[in-house]
C-alpha cells in the first residue's frame, strides 16, 4: 500500500469528552442493521441496555441497497421510533445519513450522533453535501471507510466533515470490497486503518466486525483483533430476532449473545509494566498473521486469474507457456523485490513456486480435468 505523504492534521476534540461512557472499554455501538418496526427497535434497545455494555444504539432507516425492490428502510417514521427507543432504554442514538435531508431530519428528531456509510464515503459530492448540512452544528460524526480500499478517499471524507466544524469525529473500519474468494464479506485489509491511525493518532478509530465478516461466527475474532490493534471501539449489529431480520440477517446477534461476546473479549492494556514485552510481541505476531492472511488472499486471487487465462488460451488455441512473458515477469519482479529489501534469490524462488503451480493449473484446465485444489 502506498503511504500518504501529505499529512494534514485533523482538529479533533478529545474523544474522552464525547465517547464518555461509564462503561469499561470498548466503546460499543450496537443495534439492528435496520429499524423494521417500532417494537423491534424498542425491544432491541431495552435488551441492549440490560447487557450493560452498550454506549450507543444504532439503527439504519435509510438503507443503501445494491439492488432495487429490496427493503430500503422505513424512512422518516424510524426517527420517531428511535426517539422512543431512546426514551425507553436511556441509550443515545445514531443513524446513517447519506444526504443533506437525512441530516436535517435526524437533527430535528434529536438523534445524538450520525454516521456516514461506506457507499457514501466513496462519493465526494455526497460527503460535501453532508458537510454543508452540518455547518455550525456540534454533533459526533462517524465516517466509515469507503467500499473500495482507498485510504485517500477515507481521509478526504474525514477532512470534509472536519472542515465543516465537526470536531467530535471518529472513523469506522468496516472492511473493503475485494474481487476474489474470501471468507469475509469485506476484507479487513488491516494495513489501511493502521496507516490511518499512524497518520492521525488523534483520531479515534472504531471497528465494525459485522460488515467485515458478514457471518456471525467470524465476528468475535475480528472484534478481538481490532481491540488488540488498539481500536477505540466497536459497532456490532444486534437484533431481537436476527433470523427474521430484513437486512443482514446472517451477521446479527441477539442482545444476549452480544453481551456474551463482549464479556469474552480480552481488553489488553497497552502500557502495563510487566506485560509490556508480551503484549508487544503479541501485537507483532498479529501483524504477521494478518500479512500472511493477505499474502494467501493475493495468491488465491492470482490463481483465479491464472485459471481464467488458461480457459481463454484454450479457447484460442494458444500454448500454455509463453517464455517471453515469463522472462519479463522474473525480471520486473526481482527488480521490484530488490528495491523492497528482499533478496533476488528469495524473489526468484517464490516466483518459481507460484509459476510452477500456475503451469500445473493451466495444464489441468487445458486437459479438461476436473480440478479440486484443496
Ligand atoms: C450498516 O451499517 O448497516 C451499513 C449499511 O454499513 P456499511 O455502510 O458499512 O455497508
Ligand atoms: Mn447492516
Amino acid at each position: 500500500m502506498n503511504h500518504v505523504n501529505d499529512k494534514n492534521s485533523l482538529e479533533i476534540e478529545d474523544s474522552k469528552n464525547w465517547m464518555n461512557s461509564s462503561l469499561a472499554k470498548p466503546f460499543l455501538i450496537a443495534g439492528p442493521c435496520s429499524a423494521e418496526t417500532e417494537n423491534q427497535l424498542v425491544e432491541t434497545a431495552i435488551e441492549l441496555k440490560k447487557i450493560n455494555k452498550v454506549s450507543v444504539l444504532r439503527a439504519g432507516i435509510w438503507k443503501p441497497r445494491t439492488r432495487p425492490n429490496k427493503f430500503e428502510g422505513v424512512g422518516n417514521i424510524g426517527l420517531e421510533w428511535l426517539r422512543n427507543a431512546k426514551a425507553e432504554s436511556g441509550l443515545p442514538t445514531t443513524v446513517e445519513v447519506a444526504t443533506a435531508k437525512h441530516v436535517e431530519f435526524a437533527l430535528k428528531n434529536e438523534v445524538d450522533m450520525l454516521w456516514i456509510g461506506a457507499r457514501t464515503t466513496v462519493n465526494p459530492f455526497s460527503v460535501k453535501e453532508i458537510a454543508e448540512a452540518l455547518k455550525g452544528i456540534d454533533i459526533p460524526v462517524f465516517v466509515k471507510n469507503p467500499v473500495n480500499p482507498d485510504l485517500q478517499l477515507w481521509i478526504g471524507a474525514l477532512e470534509r466533515i472536519n472542515r465543516a466544524g465537526i470536531k467530535k469525529l471518529a472513523a469506522i473500519h468496516r472492511g473493503f470490497s475485494f474481487y476474489g474468494k474470501s471468507i469475509y464479506r469485506n476484507e479487513p485489509m488491516w494495513a489501511i486503518p493502521i496507516e490511518l491511525k499512524r497518520l492521525y493518532p488523534e483520531l479515534p478509530v472504531l471497528c465494525d466486525p459485522s460488515h467485515i465478516c458478514g457471518t456471525r461466527k467470524l465476528i468475535p475474532s475480528i472484534a478481538q483483533e481490532a481491540l488488540d490493534l488498539d481500536f477505540q471501539g466497536l459497532m456490532i449489529e444486534s437484533h431481537i430476532h436476527p433470523e427474521n431480520a430484513l437486512t443482514d440477517a446472517k451477521q446479527q446477534f441477539t442482545p444476549k449473545d452480544l453481551g456474551l461476546i463482549i464479556s469474552n473479549l480480552i481488553v489488553r492494556t497497552a502500557h502495563s509494566a510487566d506485560t509490556d514485552f508480551l503484549s508487544k510481541l503479541a501485537e507483532m505476531r498479529q501483524l504477521i498473521d494478518k500479512l500472511d492472511d493477505e499474502i494467501l488472499q493475493s495468491i488465491s486471487s492470482r490463481m483465479a486469474i491464472v485459471d481464467e487465462i488458461a480457459d481463454y488460451k484454450k479457447q484460442n488455441n494458444v500454448t500454455i507457456l509463453q517464455i517471453k512473458r515469463w522472462e519479463e515477469i522474473i525480471e520486473k519482479r526481482t527488480e521490484m523485490a530488490n528495491s523492497m529489501n528482499l533478496s533476488e534469490t528469495f524473489a526468484k524462488k517464490l516466483l518459481n513456486l507460484i509459476h510452477e503451480e500456475a503451469i500445473a493449473r493451466h495444464t489441468e484446465i487445458m486437459n479438461n480435468k476436473v480440478v479440486d485444489h484443496k
